[in-house]
């Protein structure tokens, strides 16, 4: 692998590269990632060519695509380092995935008093599948709080966690502030109480080479659009044997071995949970971006990441009534606010001057009520990102506060 070399990067990205008068600095990685040439070629492939349905039909074209289809999911086995491509099923994303474990595993299993740890930072879409399912089932959600600096509170969880927590749900690293969690730590002691653990990987996966085994992580489930892949397209990862023991959700073609009014027998991992047309082209997409990731130097990348973000809050910090959220970030995303000045007002600005920035709260209302927020201003850099783009980031957000 050769090491990494922002230019050579930058040029396998053609949205960080347009010419034009007024160049976007794109600091929203963390709401979509940029796409690779690798990925937008084979979607253009893909739909020039012929198309074809997979798992269905006995012709060449459909052998052929059926068979890139299941080395894509060999592609994610390898990346996720999973046991086995039986563990791997493909969803619409991560919010579709925890929907998928909320009514299968979750909604089979769950008994009246049975309890569902949850963090305060965790995403939408890891809280309110689980408080649908609880509703269902008599099963109760229970608050795992994090302290003011972002991180969770490690004595609660021991504490929290008991002989009646059924599964720990947790971000491996949160979209708001980049802290990553304990996930291996936290899943240890789940374990040693019989509970099993659902790792949020959204955020985390795009950050540092995940080996689910060495997590041992019951489920891990991420997106792929925030990984440079296409959209529409996530992974649940399950270990095999709860797949198996698991219901299936969504019922239609292809997840049945035969059908009738007397009843269906359903088909086998992964077939059982993938019901319908897949997602054929943003599969084999996913794919080529995976081949492509592995190809290149992450560690320097990341590195790369953490030296810019290093270098925006070094550049931001003396402007008045600022404050970054949580600790100093591990990851290469981080959230701010500037006191008296609203979020909004602030990327409006930014916006103006071609700062693309997320406010708001990020889909975790729970986090920012515990912060005593409505909102943030999140910066994430991704790996095509420049010192460039942090140099323009620091003089609009400096006009920006000077402004209001
Ligand atoms: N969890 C986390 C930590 C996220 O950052 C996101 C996306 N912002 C999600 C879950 C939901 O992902 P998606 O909308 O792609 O399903």
């Amino acid at each position: 692998t050769a090491p990494f070399d922002i230019q050579t990067i930058r040029a396998q990205f053609p949205a960080v590269q347009q010419d034009s008068d007024h160049p976007i600095v794109y600091l929203d990685s963390a709401a979509t990632a940029q796409k690779p040439l690798a990925m937008i070629q084979t979607l253009d492939h893909y739909y020039r060519g012929q198309s074809a349905n997979v798992h269905r039909g006995s012709h060449q074209l459909t052998a052929s695509l059926t068979q890139r289809f299941e080395q894509a999911r060999e592609t994610v086995r390898q990346f996720i380092h999973a046991r086995s491509p039986k563990e791997i099923i493909w969803t619409r994303g991560a919010t579709e995935a925890l929907n998928l474990i909320a009514q299968t595993f979750a909604r089979s299993t769950l008994q009246p008093g049975d309890e569902i740890l949850v963090s305060e930072l965790e995403h939408h879409a890891n809280i309110v599948p689980w408080q649908i399912v609880a509703e269902q089932t008599g099963a109760k959600v229970v608050k795992l709080p994090m302290l003011p600096d972002c991180t969770l509170d490690m004595a609660a969880f021991h504490q929290r966690l008991t002989a009646r927590t059924r599964i720990v749900a947790v971000a491996h690293v949160t979209n708001v502030s980049g802290t990553r969690n304990p996930v291996e730590t936290m899943i240890k002691a789940a374990h040693a109480k019989g509970a099993i653990v659902v790792v949020d990987g959204a955020q985390g996966i795009v950050h540092e080479a995940v080996d689910v085994q060495a997590m041992d992580a019951d489920f891990y489930v991420f997106s792929g659009h925030k990984l440079f892949g296409p959209s529409g397209l996530g992974v649940l990862y399950g270990k095999q044997a709860l797949l198996e023991a698991m219901p299936p959700w969504h019922g239609g073609g292809k997840m049945v071995e035969k059908v009738s009014f007397d009843g269906t027998q359903f088909t086998g991992l992964p077939g059982k949970f993938e019901a319908g047309t897949p997602n054929i082209s943003g599969v084999i997409a996913f794919a080529a971006t995976l081949h492509w990731l592995s190809s290149i130097d992450r560690p320097g990348a990341e590195a790369h990441i953490q030296h810019l973000c290093q270098l925006a809050i070094k550049g931001i910090e003396d402007i008045e009534g600022l404050r970054i959220i949580g600790q100093q970030p591990d990851t290469s995303l981080f959230s701010f606010v500037v006191d008296g000045i609203h979020h909004q007002d602030i990327a409006t600005l930014l916006d103006q001057q071609g700062v693309t920035l997320r406010a708001g709260n990020h889909c975790a209302h729970p986090m920012l009520d515990a912060l005593g927020l409505t909102g943030t201003l999140r910066v994430s850099f991704a790996l095509y990102n420049t010192e460039e783009d942090v140099a323009c980031f620091v003089a609009a957000l400096h006009k920006a506060c000077d402004l209001l």
